[in-house]
C-alpha cells in the first residue's frame, strides 16, 4: 500500500512508499483509510520535535471503513466507519485510564507518533479504542473532530465555562474556530476571538464569534477583553504564541481558568501575586478521550459543529507543511486517499505544440 512516512535523511519533511502492514494481532482491525487531516502535531512529529521517528507513518485524524477485523473482535464489525485518533491506545489498567483520564496513561500509545497512523491507504487499529463515527457526519468533516474537533471540545469542558459567559478564544486557525463552534453552540457562552491575523478573525466571525481581537491593532488582547466586558470567565489558549499565553492570564476574571492547549516551545510568563489573589487556575488539556470523541463526533453530525475542510492529495504532503509553516491554511488540510497523483509534467510536454518556423 501507499503510505507517508517520516524522512530519515530530510528532517520536517515525509516520503510517499509502499510499505506493507503486519497480519492483524488479537484485538485489532485493519481499516482502508478515506481521509487523513494534517495537524501540527504532524509537523512537529515529521521534524523529531518529540523524537526522531524515522519510518513512521504519520497522521492522527483518521478516517477509515474497517476492511477486517482479528478473530477475537467483538467492539466493530466489517463495513463500520471508524477514527484513527492521536490516542491510540492506553495500558487499560493504571490510575489515569481507570478514571476518565486515559489520554495521560503513561504507557499510552499515539497514531502516528509511536505506531503507524493514517497518512496511507490502510491502517491498523485497536478496535476497543478506534471510536465509531455516527451517521449523518461527513467522513472529511469527522477526521477534522477527531484530532482538532474533540481536544477543543475537551479544552472548553475543562474550562468550565457555563451558558452566557465570556469565553475568550486564543488562536482563530484550524483548532480556533472550531473551539468557537463549539464553545458557541454546544456550551451556549458568548465568545471573544483572539488572532493577529485578519484573514482568520474574519473567518472567526463567520464561524460565531460575539467580539473579535486583533492584538496588533487592539493592543493587548488582556487589557482590550477587560475593558470591553470586564474580562473573561475562562480562556482556551490554541495558539502556538507565549504573547497569547501571557495575554490570556490577563484576559480572565478573578477564579477562572485558562486552558492551554497550543504549544509553543517557550516558558509562559506567570506572575504569582495575581494567580494568588485572583485565583486564577492554569490547566493543561491533551486532546480527548474516547467518550469525548463520541460526544465531539455527535454534535458534528447534528450540524452544531461544521469543520471547515479541504481535501489535498496524499503526494501533497510536504507542501501542506510549507503552507501551516506560512500560517495561510484556513480550517483543516485533509487529504483524501482516493484523489489521484496528479499526473507528471512530461505528459504535458509531449502534447505541445511543434515550434513554428
Ligand atoms: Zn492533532
Ligand atoms: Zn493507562
Amino acid at each position: 500500500m501507499k503510505a507517508a512516512v517520516v524522512s530519515a535523511t530530510n528532517p520536517g519533511k515525509v516520503e510517499i512508499i509502499e510499505k506493507e502492514l503486519p497480519k492483524l494481532a488479537s484485538g485489532q482491525a485493519l481499516v482502508d483509510v478515506e481521509y487523513c487531516g494534517v495537524c501540527h502535531t504532524d509537523l512537529h512529529v515529521a521534524k523529531g520535535d518529540f523524537g526522531p521517528v524515522p519510518g513512521i507513518i504519520p497522521g492522527h485524524e483518521g478516517i477509515g471503513i474497517v476492511r477486517e477485523i482479528a478473530d477475537d473482535v467483538t467492539s466493530l464489525k466489517v463495513g463500520d466507519r471508524v477514527s484513527i485518533a492521536w490516542f491510540y491506545q492506553g495500558c487499560g489498567t493504571c490510575e489515569y485510564c481507570l478514571t476518565g483520564r486515559e489520554t495521560f496513561c503513561r504507557n499510552v500509545k499515539n497514531a502516528g507518533f509511536t505506531v503507524d497512523g493514517a497518512m496511507a491507504e490502510q491502517c491498523i487499529v485497536v478496535a476497543d479504542y478506534a471510536v465509531k463515527v455516527p451517521e449523518g457526519l461527513d467522513p472529511a468533516q469527522a477526521s477534522s473532530i477527531t484530532c482538532a474537533g474533540v481536544t477543543c471540545y475537551k479544552a472548553i469542558k475543562v474550562s468550565d465555562i457555563k451558558p452566557g459567559q465570556w469565553i475568550a478564544i486564543y488562536g482563530c486557525g484550524g483548532l480556533g474556530n472550531l473551539a468557537i463552534q463549539y464553545a458557541k453552540n454546544v456550551f451556549n457562552a458568548k465568545v471573544i476571538a483572539v488572532d493577529i491575523n485578519d484573514d482568520k478573525l474574519q473567518l472567526a466571525k463567520e464561524v460565531g464569534a460575539d467580539l473579535v481581537c486583533n492584538p496588533l491593532t487592539d493592543g493587548d488582547a488582556g487589557e482590550w477583553i477587560q475593558a470591553q466586558v470586564g474580562g473573561a470567565h475562562a480562556a482556551v489558549v490554541t495558539a502556538v504564541s507565549k504573547v497569547a499565553f501571557n495575554q490570556a492570564v490577563n484576559s480572565v476574571r478573578a477564579a477562572s481558568k485558562v486552558v492551554a492547549v497550543g504549544l509553543p516551545p517557550e516558558t509562559m510568563d506567570l506572575e504569582i501575586v495575581k494567580t494568588v489573589l485572583d485565583g486564577i487556575q492554569i490547566v493543561g488539556s491533551l486532546v480527548g478521550t474516547r467518550k469525548d470523541l463520541e460526544e465531539a463526533f455527535q454534535f458534528g453530525a447534528e450540524g452544531k459543529v461544521v469543520p471547515i475542510v479541504q481535501t489535498r492529495c496524499l503526494h501533497e504532503i510536504n507542501d501542506i507543511f510549507e503552507e501551516m509553516e506560512q500560517g495561510t491554511i484556513q480550517g483543516r488540510m485533509v487529504l483524501d486517499m482516493k484523489k489521484q497523483e496528479p499526473k507528471a509534467v512530461e505528459a504535458r510536454a509531449r502534447v505541445e505544440e511543434p515550434v513554428a518556423k
